[in-house]
């Protein structure tokens, strides 16, 4: 079986369903992948993520490095083993944490893609202890001092992969320059060009250095994949990491400019990797200059390889963004609302789903609701009664209210089982849309 393959192609748009099939399970796509950033989605054991049927997860390199470090990870066998992880895993390459967090030495920007790292705002999403200390920035990489241990760390395209190499994720992210929002063309363009140059270097260096990763796809071939080893936590688990493949996705870049951006996709599509991602998006600019900026890449997409779009995942960019082609989406959205308080209405995100397709007339839907909210103090109706996840088969709003007033840590799991459960729900429907032909 091919990494990739597509099961339908909607005749009304570029969207279409298919399978990623990797050494960890294979993942039904369009799909929507939680962050777990540190090897954990935040407040939920790995029987909720299989109860939830979550089908691939996100973790950043950049916080794995800082801590618990590669040489942990790297006895450990891996994230998977470490955390015991049953499903595919995608790892990004640092790149976008390591600039956007040395660009806020400089200046305080607030970012809201990336690391799933804050607890309660979304205006202060990084933890200010948690920053670089950046030495060098250059056409190297970058150097840094942790925080922790004052040990130096060096992102370049060549660590980048080695990292990830050891945290062992299924698909991982060339190294990048994620360009800041407020770039001009000409540093836009300086940072695509460079972060082409490292797209190389990481290819070569997998190529080279690293033989049972796919890093580019021979022509009219699929990749090789390696033995089953999905059940994960046996005795035999941590000999059989190292066989694993890991797929290698080069990432578009080019700023807010349309030219860069057509140039971006079309040298890294060039490139011939396993899977293309949608880098440098989300990361201040309005919905509407976001999405653009995935539609004038959408003609130069591969039609026989998955896209990824890097930070993007609420309700209705996904709902707009899977008719130019988008395979697989990640977000923080679900999951930090979640420990705000903030609950998925499942009634409203599954009608905005279908009234957007039907091209019926568009009503405002609000998507959450605060359950800190004092009118659900004496509510016992459920969470959602819309919703048949445990969390609202059990629970009433009263009980949830309670539990986030008295800052129990058990609302936060409750809440996040719930958003993920609609989420999954969402990706759900939207599958069926397109097999429909309706998207
Ligand atoms: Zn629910």
């Amino acid at each position: 079986m091919s990494f990739f393959s597509v099961s339908h192609q909607s005749s009304k748009s570029k969207a279409r369903c298919g399978t990623i099939q990797t050494d960890h399970g294979s993942i039904q796509t369009p799909a929507f992948v939680p962050v777990g950033t540190k090897g954990t989605i935040k407040s939920l054991t790995q029987q909720h993520i299989a109860e939830l049927h979550v089908q691939l997860s996100f973790v950043n390199t950049y916080h794995l490095v800082i801590h618990p470090g590669v040489k942990v990870l790297e006895s450990a066998g891996g994230v998977h083993q470490y955390a015991k992880y049953t499903i595919p895993l995608m790892s990004d390459s640092g790149g976008f944490q390591v600039f956007s967090l040395a660009q806020q030495n400089k200046k305080r920007v607030g970012i809201l893609r990336g690391s799933d790292t804050a607890v309660g705002t979304l205006a202060t999403p990084f933890d200010t202890k948690e920053q670089p200390l950046v030495e060098k920035i250059s056409d190297d990489g970058v150097l840094f001092r942790s925080v922790y241990d004052g040990q130096l760390i060096n992102f370049t395209p060549e660590t980048s992969m080695d990292f990830q190499k050891i945290i062992g994720a299924d698909i991982n992210m060339a190294f990048d320059e994620c360009t800041y929002y407020s770039a001009t063309h000409e540093y836009a363009e300086k940072a695509m060009k460079r972060t082409h140059e490292w797209l190389k270097r990481c290819i070569f260096h997998r190529e080279h250095f690293a033989t049972d990763s796919v890093t580019t796809l021979p022509p009219n071939s699929a990749p090789r994949l390696g033995r089953d080893a999905r059940v994960l936590g046996g005795p035999s688990d941590r000999a059989t990491c190292r066989t694993r493949n890991q797929y290698l996705y080069g990432i578009i870049q080019g700023g807010t400019f349309e030219d860069l951006r057509k140039q971006s996709a079309e040298f890294v599509v060039a490139q011939n990797t396993p899977g293309i991602a949608i880098g440098g998006v989300s990361v201040g600019e309005t919905k509407e200059e976001m999405r653009s900026q995935v539609k004038w890449v959408a003609p130069f997409l591969p039609t026989d390889r998955p896209v990824h779009l890097l930070g993007v995942g609420q309700v209705d960019d996904i709902v707009d963004l899977v008719k130019y082609g988008i395979d697989t989406f990640d977000c923080v959205e679900p999951t930090r609302l979640a420990r705000m308080g903030r609950v998925y209405n499942t009634k409203n995100v599954l009608r905005y789903v279908e009234t957007c397709y039907s091209a019926s007339l568009q009503e405002e839907y609000v998507f959450d609701f605060d359950i800190n909210n004092a009118v659900y103090k004496s509510d016992l109706s459920p969470l959602d009664e819309h919703c048949t996840c445990s969390t609202c088969v059990n629970y009433s709003k009263s009980y949830l209210h309670h539990l986030f007033k008295q800052r129990e840590l058990l609302g936060y799991t409750l809440i996040t089982y719930h958003n993920l459960f609609v989420m999954e729900k969402l990706m759900e429907q939207v599958r069926i849309l397109i097999e429909q032909d309706k998207v």
